[in-house]
Formats: C-alpha cells, structure tokens, sequence
C-alpha cells in the first residue's frame, strides 16, 4: 500500500478513541494529517537567557530549580503554584494557576526548558504557566522549534495532532510519491513533497516554511483549476452541437425601441458566433445592472427562433419571469415568435396546456423559474439554453436545464460583479463576455448614508419626488434570520409608513411568502404607477425594471452585503430621472460604517465586489455552496493572485503539450483524476 494511504490508526499512539476524534476533523489517512495544514506556529527554537527578557514576549530559557515548587491560596481560593529557576546569568520566578500536577512533577535540582510569556510583576518579572519539559527527556516536537498550532476539535490538543504528524513524518520520511514530476517543479519552482511536508508541519526555518506553503497553495490552486479546465473540455470535447444559420438580424434590430450600445453590439457578435459553430456554445455574459442583458438574450432566442428551434430561459423569480415575458412578448410582435411563460403557480389546465405546446414545438421562447427543469417538461426541439442571474443557480441546475436538449448552446447571465481575479476561478469551465457599458443617459445614482434620527428629512424628500410623479421602494428590514419575523416586520413596517408618514400615498408590500397572483397584481400596480411606495423584501432585488422609479431606501443596510447593496440600487436609475439610493443604519461597526460609505462613493459593481472582498474575505463573498466551488484550506484567492496564475499556466500547459500523457505524469494523472471526481461530486451536490 502506498504510504499515503495509510488509515492514522496504524500510528503508534492512535487507538480507536483518538483516530475517532481525528475523523472529526476529516483525517482518516495519514494523507490527510499531512493536508492538515497549521493555522499558526510559535517560534520556540531559540533559548534566550534570563537576563534577557523583556515583558510582554514569549520565551523558551533553559533553567535549573532552585527549590521544590510552593503552593499558595490566593483570597478568592486560587490554588497558585510557586516556582523559582535560575540560569547563569539570573533568577526568575514561575507561576501556574490551578494546576495540582506541577508539585509532582518538578524536584530542586531539575533542568528543564520552559516556554511561556513573561510578564512584569511589581519589579519583578515571571513566567505565567508556561509549557516545561526536562531538558533530559525533551522531545524535539514542543519545544526547541518551531512548533506548529493546529485548527483543533474538542478533546485533541496541539500536543496530540503534533505527536500524530510527527510520528507519521518520521515513518514516511522520503516515501512519499510526489504527484509533480521534478521537471515540472522546476518549471514551476516547487520544492518536493517530502521536504514539504516537513517543513510545513516542523519547519527548520521560516525559509523553508515559505517554500513548503508555497508549494501546497499552488497544488491546491492547480488542482482547483485542473477540475475546471477538465469540465471545461468536456463540454467542449467532440460533441456535436447545433450551427445556427447566418441570419440578418437587422430589420429586428431597427425594431427596437433604442440603439444596442457598443459593448452590447459586441457581445451579441461574440453570440453569434458561437451559435453559428458546430461547437455548443458555453459562454457567460457579465454586465452590471442596468448593462442591457436582456436584450442580449432575447437577440440569441430571435435568431434560435428564427432557424426553428426553440430556446429556453430560465431566471430565478416569477417576478422576473412575469417581467421578461410581458417585455419579450412586446419586442416580439409581428416577428411571429411564439412565446410561453412557464411557472410554479399556473392552475393544473393551464399548465397542461402549456407543456402540450412546449412539446408540439407550438411555443418558441419558453420563459420560466425552476419549473422548467422539471422531469415532466419536455421540448420538441431545443437550440439555446439560457439562465439568468446565474448566483442564483447551482452549476447543477445549470446543466440540468441544458440536458433539456441534445447538446444545446448555453448562455449564462449574472451581474454578480465578480471581482476579476475570480471570473478565471468560478467561470474557468465557460467564455466570458463581458458588457462594460451602460445604455447611455443614465444619471448617477446619488447614494446617501444615514441614521434613523434623520429619518423624517428624508420622508419629506420622499414626498416631493412622489409629488412629481416619481415612485419609491423601501427595503425592509432584516430582523433575523427567520422569514416569519422578517415578514411580520415587513408587513408592520409598511403599515406605519401607510398610517403615519405617507397617510395621502399609496403604500404596498411585497414579499416572498405572497401568492404568485397577489404578486403579480403588486407589481402590475406598481408598473402603472397606482402604487407609490413599494415596501418589499429582497425579493425585488434581482431584476425588477420599472423606470419610473427612482428612489431605493434600504433600512438597516448594514445587514447587507455590498454587492447584494449594488443590485438593489440597481433597481432605480433606469429612466431619464435622477435616481437616489438611502442607505439607513444606526450601526456602529467600524467596517459597516467604512462598507456603506463606499457606496456612496462607488457605482462600479467590479470595484465594489473588489472592496466587499476586501472587507469581508473571500470566504464570505463567494458563498462557495452558491457556486459550487469546493473550499481552499491554504490558498486565498485575493492575495494569492500571483501563484493564482502561475497555477493556471502550469495547468494550460500540461494540457496543452500533451504532457499528462507521458509516465512520469502517470501519477499526476491518477491524483488528478481522483480528486476531479471529488470536486465533480462536491459540485453535483451543491
Ligand atoms: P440588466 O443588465 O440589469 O438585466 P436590463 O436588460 O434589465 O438590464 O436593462 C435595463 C434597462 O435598460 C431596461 O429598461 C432596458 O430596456 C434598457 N436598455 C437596455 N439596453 C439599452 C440601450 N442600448 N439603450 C437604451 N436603453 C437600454
Ligand atoms: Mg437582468
């Protein structure tokens, strides 16, 4: 058996119990106590003498005792146990709290080493419960080193997963099979996995311990980009797609209400040119809010109409849904493209009506919510898939809703301002075109940040864009992270500003728990303008279009996250009016304070996903679950950028030359198909 493989039990010092709580940890081989990396280390290597110390430091001194340790009660019944060593050049005193073991433990005459932070105590200085070993017996493993520290679990300690790792070390020491062939690490500048696991885990200097983190950051990375590349060429691989006729759009185009803006002119090209080659397309479309994707989409479905076959667009509410329907089926006329609206809420006749003409080809534009990736709805012939808002969808549905057809191209939309460094990592399997222009005449959003005691100023300014004609949403408060009592405050919430404030307006509410007809009669109230002030919770925050809206008040925004900030703003500034976003918090979090004033700054969605990452961490901002990406124990994808793209390079260039194919990449090969399969699997399951 290959060592790396070996189960910790076989370890000497692991029984049942341990190796149990191991498995909590997610170590089962001695491969994963190796991948354990240290969250931290202590640099106990250097013995420093007494009278050398200053307060406030850590230490190791290597000292004789001068006398048997005393033990003391304090006046609040502290067992405090008293301890005096000494070296050649001075005395200093130890104390233990609460520790009835030491007396046994440590005779006059011993010399032992102590690690442990010196404080100042009147004049003198001591040593607060340090760790000691004697100088005889001490292993190498806690002391006289850098030591590392581990993330831990209840009833393992530091000293438990050091003797584990250390113990394995010793037993695999120069066994273990590097899955990097030595020409490649050269190429790449990495040290090889024996010496790297050492120096991870029981570095001989801080040197060396660079060179092993570097080297783990970069497996995990090309690893990481290994499994998206491989994705990326399956569905890329051979398969025979759909080439969509040339066909010229213009007429439709001249149709339109407005001009495309260059940056929308260029992506639909880059469409275009993807739907005409046999290649099924895969391709991602980022542009911020308010950048015109939708049109972009619906030119995609006009020419996949227009060659007979059907397209299917999926988006994650039916507000949306509604919305894009009522659009389309108003771009659309006269052209005689069929469109269908698919959702959840339909009666059982009308939706059996709707699948019968899905399958009968008898509908050409199928918009829809999830329903559309339900087993029972089939298509007669589909050329396009396209999701909208992608975050809101795992890569699983994603593909679920192209395995509606044989081999469809795929568009994918998100304005999910992905901070650049990231779109290679999330969307590495896809192409990405990018809309980096708004439509041209928008005004920017004038953003404020203020507390709730100026609350009645800004219900004033309120009124007097809702004199002019002008409509507002209010974005509830998050309570808590129940949606009951997040409801209850919706709905309280805006029957104060309905009886107090806003007594001569119209106030509704909008939230996710309505009915899909109450729903749609809000937001139809709303497009005619009979409603003034929306009171909704984020369920408007994807997509809603409705122009004459032009003020965004969001309570409590230090509840949210920047970019889900962004697209809510993003709901106002659509038509030709000044449009204002009110950011309301009475938080006193420095970094909230620092989040929201940024926005009031900033209108670029890239710039702020940037700054919310910043803030925040990668962890958090990418919510891995929603993009199905698995988690990074070492590398972090803001500050690592450069071996970010040293690590892509590498893997474009061993897929690139053929090079997995010769033997000493056998093993890479293996590894990688392993851990492809486990990424695969983790990405499947979100
Ligand atoms: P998003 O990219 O956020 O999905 P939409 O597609 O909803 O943006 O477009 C936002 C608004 O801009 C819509 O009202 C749309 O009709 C309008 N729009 C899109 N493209 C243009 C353009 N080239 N010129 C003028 N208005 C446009
Ligand atoms: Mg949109």
């Amino acid at each position: 058996m290959n060592v790396q493989n070996m189960p910790i039990q076989s370890l000497k010092g692991i029984g049942p119990a341990k190796s149990k709580l191991f498995n909590k940890l997610g170590i089962r081989t001695v491969e994963d106590l190796f991948y354990h990396y240290p969250r931290g280390y202590k640099d106990k290597s250097i013995i420093t003498d007494i009278i050398d110390l200053v307060p406030e430091y850590q230490y190791t001194i290597k000292a004789t005792v001068n006398a048997k340790p005393v033990e003391v009660k304090s006046r609040n019944g502290l067992l405090i146990v008293k301890l005096t060593v000494s070296d050649e050049t001075g005395k200093l005193n130890i104390t233990w709290f609460n520790n009835r073991f030491i007396k046994n433990m440590i005779e006059k005459g011993d010399e032992l080493y102590f690690y442990g932070k010196v404080k100042l105590m009147g004049r003198d200085l001591i040593m607060e419960s340090p760790e000691f070993e004697k100088t005889s017996s001490a292993s190498s493993v806690n002391l006289l080193r850098i030591v590392p520290e581990y993330p831990l679990t209840e009833g393992l300690s530091h000293k438990d997963i050091r003797k584990a790792v250390f113990t394995a070390i010793e037993h695999t020491e120069g066994m273990l099979i590097d899955i990097f062939p030595e020409d490649f690490r050269k190429r790449y500048h990495l040290a090889e996995i024996n010496f790297c696991v050492n120096n991870m885990h029981f570095p001989e200097t801080m040197f060396n311990m660079e060179l092993a983190i570097k080297r783990f950051k970069f497996e995990e990375l090309f690893i990481l980009q290994s499994g998206l590349i491989h994705i990326k060429r399956m569905n890329s691989s051979e398969e025979q797609g759909i080439a969509f006729k040339t066909y010229d759009e213009r007429a439709f185009l001249n149709k339109l209400p407005f001009k495309l803006t260059n940056a929308q002119h260029k992506v639909v090209d880059e469409i275009f040119k993807d739907m005409e080659k046999t290649k099924p397309m895969n391709r991602l479309v980022q542009g911020d809010v308010g950048s015109g994707k939708t049109i972009v989409a619906l030119l995609g479905m006009y020419k996949c109409a227009k060659d007979g076959y059907q397209s299917l667009m999926m988006v994650p509410t039916e507000i949306l849904a509604e919305q894009h329907y009522l659009t389309f089926k108003q771009l659309l006329e006269g052209t005689g493209i069929r469109i269908e609206l698919l959702k959840g809420s339909m009666s059982a006749k009308e939706k059996a009506a709707a699948l019968n003409r899905l399958k009968n080809h008898e509908a050409d534009i199928v918009i829809g919510t999830h329903a559309l990736i339900q087993d029972k709805v089939e298509f007669a012939k589909v050329g396009l898939v396209i999701t909208d808002e992608q975050h809101r969808f795992g890569v699983r549905q994603r593909t679920v809703l192209s395995d509606k057809g044989s081999h469809p191209d795929i568009l994918v939309m998100t304005a999910t301002p992905i901070p650049r460094t990231l779109t290679l990592i999330l969307y590495g399997d896809l192409d990405v075109s990018i809309i980096d222009e708004l439509p041209p005449g928008r005004k920017k959003i004038e953003t404020y940040f203020i507390d709730s005691a100026k609350k009645e100023r800004f219900y004033s300014f309120v009124k007097k864009e809702l004199d002019q004609g002008r409509q507002a949403y209010f974005v509830c408060p998050l309570v808590e992270e129940s949606e009951k009592l997040d409801l209850n405050s919706a709905t309280k919430y805006r029957d104060e500003l309905q009886n107090e404030y806003f007594k001569d307006y119209k106030v509704g509410l909008l939230h996710g728990k309505m009915k899909s007809e109450e729903k749609n009669q809000i937001m139809d109230e709303m497009r005619l303008g009979k409603i003034h002030i929306l009171v909704a919770t984020t369920v408007i925050e994807v997509g809603v279009n409705i122009p004459n809206a032009t003020i965004m008040a969001i309570e409590n925004a230090d509840r949210f996250g920047l970019a889900q900030l962004h697209q809510l703003r993003g709901r106002v500034g659509r038509g030709e009016h000044q449009s204002y976003c009110i950011l309301v918090s009475d938080s006193h979090s420095k970094i909230a304070n620092e989040r929201l004033k940024y926005m009031t700054k900033s209108e670029n969605g890239f710039d702020i996903a940037e700054k919310d990452l910043e803030l925040r961490g990668a962890g958090e901002v990418l919510g891995q679950k929603q993009h199905g990406l698995p988690e990074l124990k070492i590398a972090d994808i803001l500050n690592d950028t450069a071996i970010l793209k040293e690590s892509r390079d590498a893997v474009e260039y061993l897929y690139d030359s053929g090079k997995l194919e010769e033997p000493e990449y056998k093993r890479m090969k293996k590894e990688l198909d392993a851990r492809f399969n486990r990424i695969l699997e983790e990405i499947a399951l979100n």
